[in-house]
């Protein structure tokens, strides 16, 4: 088994990442475990940020690693909160918490018509802190934002997040239906996929 630093201490996304990447030969362990503290996510990209913290995790590790950085982004409003999801209300000057960050998104649509969002993730895998050729994938759900929250599942923005197919918020999904049709899930799977045709070494875009 090769490890793979993953650049996160989520114990969820460990759980995932670990038996998704598992087959494709890689043992999964979180930074923290390796005494790696978190990266500065400075940048206003998505894959930005995920490259700077794939790279950190790399080279206090010397070995390959895997960050992802996700975030939900609404069409009336630019494409905010993005990167700056988790921190959305904090920077407004509110406390920092997923019901503040979902009180401040409904406040910034109160009277627009356009309730069309994505959540986007993007994945980095870099073989070494400076490979010129890391491994990027991307996945993007569309929803709808709701002004009144609806289930208990999920966390974040999920409670106001609709997938109008399904006629369902990302918190009324169960774990497993999310997980498959998220877009950690779909990110991953393009990643997968990649690395089933050629392996980590050969791995093109
Ligand atoms: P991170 O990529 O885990 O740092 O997530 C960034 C932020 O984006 C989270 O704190 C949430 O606010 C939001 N986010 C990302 N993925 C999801 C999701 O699947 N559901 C709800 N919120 C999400």
């Amino acid at each position: 088994m090769q490890r793979l630093v993953l650049a996160s201490n989520n114990a969820g996304k460990l759980k995932e990442f670990s038996a998704l990447l598992a087959p494709y030969g890689f043992d999964v362990v979180p930074q923290g475990q390796l005494g790696i503290p978190e990266a500065e996510e400075p940048h206003v990209t998505f894959v930005e940020n995920a490259l700077a913290k794939a790279r950190h995790a790399s080279r206090l590790s010397g070995l390959p690693a895997l960050a992802d950085d996700s975030g939900i982004c609404v069409d009336a409003l630019d494409g905010a909160p993005g990167v700056y999801s988790a921190r959305y209300a904090q920077l407004a000057g509110k406390e920092k918490s997923d019901a503040a960050n979902n009180a401040h998104l409904v406040s910034q649509l109160a009277g627009k018509l356009n309730r069309g969002a994505q959540y986007h993730c993007v994945l980095v895998l870099v073989r070494h802190a400076d490979d010129p050729r890391p491994l990027i994938s991307e996945g993007s759900w569309a929803g709808e934002v709701v002004d009144t929250p609806r289930g208990t599942g999920g966390f974040g923005y999920d409670a106001h997040f609709l997938l109008p197919e399904l006629g369902r918020t990302a918190a009324e999904l169960s774990a497993e239906d999310k997980n498959r049709i998220s877009h950690r899930a779909l990110a991953l799977a393009a990643l997968t996929e990649r690395l089933g045709k050629n392996g980590l070494q050969a791995a093109q875009p």
